[in-house]
C-alpha cells in the first residue's frame, strides 16, 4: 500500500492546513466529474483515503506508529458494503463512489400535421422546439466561468458517507449519499449565473426535418439526440415527431392508394367520355368508355402515395357514380320517351344487394 504521505505529496510533518490544501488540490484533478478515467478514479480513491487517515489526529498517530489502519482499508469498503446489501437488501449507492451531475436529458414528443399532398412525396419541415440547450456561458459546467466545483467538505468527494451500523453481522459498515452536496461529492459555489448552475437553459430550437413520403397518422418519427439537452452538459435525450395527416375533401386513403369518386352524368356513361380531373399532383386524363356503370373503379396506375417502405407509388382509385338527371324540359324528356321506345331496355329485375368494392369505397369516405 502506498504511504499516504507520499500520495498526498505532503512532509510527514505537514500540518493539518497543508494536508488539508493537498487533498484538495489532487481531488480537484482526479475527481471523477473532471477526470473520468479508471486510473484517475482509483487514484481518487488513494488519497481520500489517505487524506481520511491523517486529517484525523488519532488515526494519524496511529498510522504513524505503524498501524496499516486495519478493518479501516478503503479497499474493504465496497466488501462491506455488499455484504450488507446481500443480508438486508439495497443500502442505495454504497461505496459506489459520488455519482454524476451529467444525465441524459430528456425524449421529447411533438405532434406535426401535414396535408396529404405533402404524405404522397414526402416534405422538409424546420419546426420550432421549446426545448432544453447547453447553457453557452458555462459550456454545461454549471460553474461561473473561470471557477469549478469545489471538494465536499463532509464526504471528501465521495459522494457518500460511511458510518457503522448495528447488526446480526455485528458492526458493518455502509453508507448513504452524502447530504451536503447531494451525492455528487462537490459542491458548485458559484454557480453560472445564466443557467442557475443548471449547465442548460431554455430555448427555442429550430428541427430541420425530411418527413419520408407515405406516412400515416400515429406514426412517430425518431429524431436521436434531437431531443432536450441533459442536465451539466449530459447527452440530449430524443425527439420524437407523431405524424398526424390532414383530412382531405376529395382524396382519402388506403394503404398507399388513394381514393376518391367521380359523378358522371348519365349522358357521359352511356356515350363514353374523356376527362382531366385535377389530382393531387398534377392533371389526369381519365377515360370514361361508353355504358361505365355505377360503382365500377377506374385504376390509374402508380398515382399514389410513395411507399414509406418499398418502392414505387400505390394507386389511384376513382369510383364512378352515374349520377342520373331529376329535372326535364318538355323536350328531353320526349326524346328520353322516343329513346326508351326504341331501346326496350329489359323490365327492372332484383339481384343480390350490391356489396361491390365501390360500396366499400364509399363507407372509407364516410368514416
Ligand atoms: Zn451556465
Amino acid at each position: 500500500m502506498a504511504d499516504h504521505y507520499e500520495v498526498l505529496g505532503v512532509a510527514r510533518d505537514a500540518s493539518v492546513d497543508e494536508i488539508k490544501k493537498a487533498y484538495r488540490k489532487k481531488a480537484r484533478q482526479l475527481h471523477p466529474d473532471v477526470n473520468p478515467g479508471a486510473d484517475a478514479s482509483e487514484q481518487f480513491k488513494l488519497v481520500t483515503h489517505a487524506y481520511d487517515v491523517l486529517s484525523n489526529p488519532q488515526q494519524r498517530q496511529k498510522y504513524d506508529m505503524g498501524d496499516q489502519g486495519g478493518g479501516f482499508d478503503g479497499g474493504n469498503f465496497g466488501n462491506f458494503g455488499d455484504i450488507f446489501e446481500t443480508f438486508f437488501g439495497g443500502g442505495g449507492q454504497s461505496s459506489r463512489g459520488p455519482r454524476s451531475r451529467r444525465e441524459r436529458g430528456q425524449d421529447a414528443l411533438l405532434r406535426v400535421e401535414l396535408d396529404l399532398e405533402e404524405v404522397i412525396f414526402g416534405t422538409h419541415r424546420e419546426i420550432e422546439v421549446d426545448t432544453a440547450i447547453v447553457c453557452e456561458t458555462c459550456s454545461g459546467t454549471c460553474c461561473q466561468p473561470g471557477t469549478s466545483p469545489v471538494t465536499c467538505d463532509i464526504c471528501h468527494g465521495t459522494g457518500n458517507i460511511q458510518r457503522a451500523v448495528r447488526s446480526l453481522l455485528g458492526n458493518v459498515m455502509t453508507s448513504s449519499p452524502c447530504g451536503s452536496c447531494r451525492g455528487y461529492g462537490t459542491i458548485i459555489a458559484t454557480p453560472c449565473v445564466t443557467c442557475q448552475g443548471q449547465g442548460r437553459v431554455r430555448a427555442r430550437r429550430t428541427v430541420a426535418v425530411d418527413i419520408p413520403a407515405g406516412v400515416e397518422t400515429g406514426l412517430r418519427l425518431q429524431m436521436p439526440g434531437s431531443g432536450e439537452a441533459g442536465p451539466a452538459g449530459g447527452p440530449n435525450g430524443d425527439l420524437y415527431l407523431e405524424m398526424k395527416v390532414r383530412h382531405h375533401d376529395v382524396f382519402s386513403r388506403d394503404g398507399d392508394d388513394l381514393l376518391c369518386t367521380i359523378e358522371v352524368p348519365m349522358t357521359d356513361a352511356i356515350l363514353g367520355r374523356t376527362t382531366t380531373i385535377k389530382a393531387l399532383d398534377g392533371d389526369i386524363d381519365v377515360v370514361l368508355k361508353p355504358g361505365v356503370q355505377s360503382a365500377e373503379v377506374i385504376t390509374i396506375k402508380d398515382r399514389g402515395v410513395t411507399r414509406l417502405r418499398g418502392s414505387g407509388r400505390g394507386d389511384l382509385k376513382i369510383g364512378v357514380h352515374v349520377v342520373t338527371p331529376t329535372k326535364l324540359d318538355h323536350k328531353e324528356r320526349e326524346l328520353i320517351e322516343q329513346f326508351a321506345a326504341r331501346h326496350k331496355a329489359p323490365a327492372p329485375s332484383l339481384s343480390h344487394f350490391q356489396q361491390g368494392l365501390f360500396a366499400k369505397l364509399r363507407d372509407r369516405f364516410i368514416g
